[in-house]
């Protein structure tokens, strides 16, 4: 069996409050392999963020790790110490959040932006940052010489696929996207999505992908885990998960989604 990229064992959570802790997060496991694109789905509250903070390092206090191992390439995680972070973050995990596309700097041109991280991370010169720059936007469906341009002359969904871009210059192993397009209008979050996954089979990174729309879920994951207060009650292929639900909180979830009722896997892939 080969190593898969990412492998959460036994992870839980807990947010240390003044009287009590709330176990927010409560002894999953899952893997994603190299290359897969793995959904983590659930109501709001059910603890994917928590998971997704964890993974990156990004978690602050309240929450603490009680016990699991979070090994990338069979390396834990959690036993970075704060020089193996620095080049952990961003150089092999990459983070989009729900309000990434607010993440940009109002006051820079997007050429800094790009420089800031590839100098730094990557000890780029500004012209070797400029041509990657131009290489990058240019993957992301957006003009190369824009990149003299300041954020607010973006549309969101652009801003959004400018900050993609940011994350995938350094070439991470896995972007774990946290709600990414939330904030945009559908068919601009499909058109997003539909572009990582070609760049996904480009580059081979795999992608931990958190979304509120079940039906982009089925579509772009390859595997999917269904969490419920913190537990993760079922996982399997898209397919299965949606076709063949074996726990009964699946079967609701899908149930109180009409827009994918009726209509099968294949059907909806087809769209
Ligand atoms: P999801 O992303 O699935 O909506 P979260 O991971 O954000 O869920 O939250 C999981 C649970 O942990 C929720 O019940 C939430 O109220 C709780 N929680 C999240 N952040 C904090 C915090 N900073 N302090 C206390 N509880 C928190
Ligand atoms: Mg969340």
């Amino acid at each position: 069996m080969t190593q898969p990229l990412l492998s959460i064992r036994n992870l839980t959570i807990d947010y240390i409050g003044e009287t009590t802790d709330f176990r927010a997060v409560d002894d999953v496991s899952f893997d994603v392999a190299h290359g897969e694109i793995f959904g983590l789905a659930g109501e709001s509250g059910c603890g994917k963020s928590t998971i997704a903070f964890a993974i990156s390092r990004l978690h602050k206090p309240p929450a603490l790790i009680r016990s699991g191992q979070i090994l990338l390439e069979g390396r834990d995680v959690l036993d970075l110490d704060p020089r193996e972070l620095r080049h952990f973050r961003w150089r092999e995990v990459a983070m989009v959040f729900q309000s990434a596309m607010n993440s940009l700097n109002p006051v820079l041109r997007i050429e800094a932006q790009f420089y800031d991280v590839l100098h730094t991370h990557q000890g780029m010169n500004r012209k070797q940052a400029r041509e990657r720059t131009a290489e990058m936007l240019r993957l992301v469906d957006i003009q190369p010489d824009r990149m003299r341009d300041y954020p607010h002359q973006f549309s969101g969904g652009m801003r959004q696929r400018i900050v993609i871009a940011i994350c995938l210059a350094l070439n991470p192993k896995i972007v774990v996207m946290d709600e990414p397009t939330t904030a945009l209008d559908v068919v601009v979050q499909r058109e997003i999505l539909q572009r990582i996954n070609e760049l996904r089979k480009t580059f081979g990174f795999s992608v931990l992908f958190i979304t509120h729309d079940l039906g982009l879920m089925v579509q772009v994951c390859d595997r999917i885990g269904i969490m419920l207060a913190g537990k993760l009650v079922e996982q399997n292929t898209a397919q299965k998960i949606y076709g063949a639900p074996q726990h009964d909180y699946t079967k609701k979830l899908w149930a109180s989604f009409p827009s994918l009722h009726g209509a099968t896997v294949t059907e909806i892939a087809a769209t």
